[in-house]
């Protein structure tokens, strides 16, 4: 990703353009992910902290800094990363993984976008892996945004598989990726409440809506709970259940093998985007840090992440991230203090980003917003702000 101003840590990074920042869906152009975990990488390589990232895959890495799509690798005997691209995104493709099942067929973790590359280039990195779409028996998706679940629906249609999903993201499906009038009703609503202002609302409500194209619509066969067992020959697996990214995240854990799948939940080098919306949780910055606490301590050699490069030491990264949302909330305090009565919107103008404002495209703007409310409202259950007015909403230093 580029472009952000370095060194500062008060500045955030912003997903320049490409995937995912919530709302109705992720799209094309956007980052889902934070920034500000790449301010902190950039702080590290300067100098003062001690790098927490140990990078096992290499080659995805020197791929990433050489901007090619890594090859298809076999992590371990049976395992395989195949990177699928995501045409036009500064996350450049996800790392589907194809299980191999004990005595023949495959399970996939993730799918990818449904567009044409995309299906072209995961078929291709299933036969490099000796292997074909049709031998695939299971589709586990890690949640329902459009790069990791929009090809679900192919593979199923090509070769029977089942997909399997959280019930807290399945119940979104047909309001995001279907008949999506109500939650644009309820995006409009959001955003007016948040205080964005009258001529900014249509290009931020309707910002997610390319994402449709994005997706097969599949309902799933399987609804994935937490610490269920999955049942995969030869494969110890188990879904954690990681909310905060979206409701219904889900990792995915080998404790023989000692692999946690992470989906977008953690990543080596970037955050992933937190924020109040339409289709969130009350608090998903709350739930978000406590799914990385989940997560921190298990047993794990190496972390399988859906974007980027593979890693290893969890619990430094996990601590990493923790402590950018920590400084987050300091300073966002810090403007509710020195501008009492904002509101969100007012908040993350004032909030610094590696970009001038009016240079950052509307989907991303309002993932910027989404992400400063998920602040507030944590520092609001806190105690620290407290809100009034109905809408749009106004943040104050609490009085204690
Ligand atoms: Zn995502
Ligand atoms: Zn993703």
């Amino acid at each position: 990703m580029r472009g952000r101003v370095a060194s500062q840590s008060r500045h955030h990074d912003l997903p320049v353009q490409g995937f995912r920042r919530h709302g109705a869906g992720e799209r094309p152009g956007r980052p889902v992910t934070c920034v500000a975990a790449r301010s902190t990488a950039r702080r590290r390589a300067t100098c003062t902290v001690p790098g927490v990232v140990v990078v096992t895959g290499t080659v995805q890495k020197q791929s990433w800094e050489d901007k090619v799509l890594p090859p298809v690798e076999q992590v371990r005997p049976g395992l395989w990363s195949v990177p699928v691209p995501i045409p036009d995104n500064p996350l450049r493709y996800v790392l589907v993984y194809a299980l191999e099942l004990d005595g023949g067929g495959i399970a996939l973790v993730d799918a990818g976008w449904d567009t044409d590359e995309a299906w072209a280039s995961l078929t291709a990195g299933l036969a490099e892996a000796g292997g074909s779409v049709s031998d695939v028996e299971a589709v586990l998706v890690t949640h329902i945004h459009p790069d990791h679940y929009g090809l679900a629906g192919r593979v199923r249609e090509a070769s029977g598989a089942w997909i399997g999903l959280h019930p807290d993201d399945a119940v979104m499906l047909e309001s995001r990726y279907g008949d999506t009038d109500a939650l644009l009703g309820a995006m409009f609503h959001f955003l007016s409440d948040a205080g964005v202002p009258g001529d900014k609302l249509p290009d931020l409500a309707l910002a997610s809506m390319v994402l449709k194209s994005m997706v097969t619509m599949a309902e799933p066969d399987v609804l994935f709970e937490d610490q269920e067992a999955i049942d995969l020959r030869g494969w110890n697996l188990r879904t954690i259940w990681t909310p905060g990214h979206s409701p219904g995240h889900v990792c995915f854990y080998s404790d023989d093998r000692r692999l946690l799948l992470s989906g977008d939940h953690i990543l080596p080098r970037i955050t992933p985007n937190i924020s109040v919306h339409a289709q969130q949780f009350p608090n998903p910055l709350g739930d978000y840090l406590e799914s990385l606490a989940k997560v921190r301590d298990l047993d794990t050699a190496e972390v399988l992440p859906a974007h980027e490069y593979r890693f290893a030491d969890l619990p430094s990264r996990v601590d990493e991230i923790t402590a950018h949302h920590a400084e987050r909330l300091e300073e966002i305090v810090g403007v509710i203090a020195a501008h009492p009565g904002s509101t969100a919107w007012e908040i993350t103008l004032r909030l610094h980003w590696s970009r001038p404002w009016d240079q950052i495209e509307p989907f991303m703007q309002r993932q910027a917003n989404g992400e400063t409310l998920a602040h507030c409202v944590l520092l609001e259950l806190h105690g620290r702000v407290r809100r009034d007015g109905a809408s749009p909403a106004l943040f104050f230093m609490s009085e204690h």
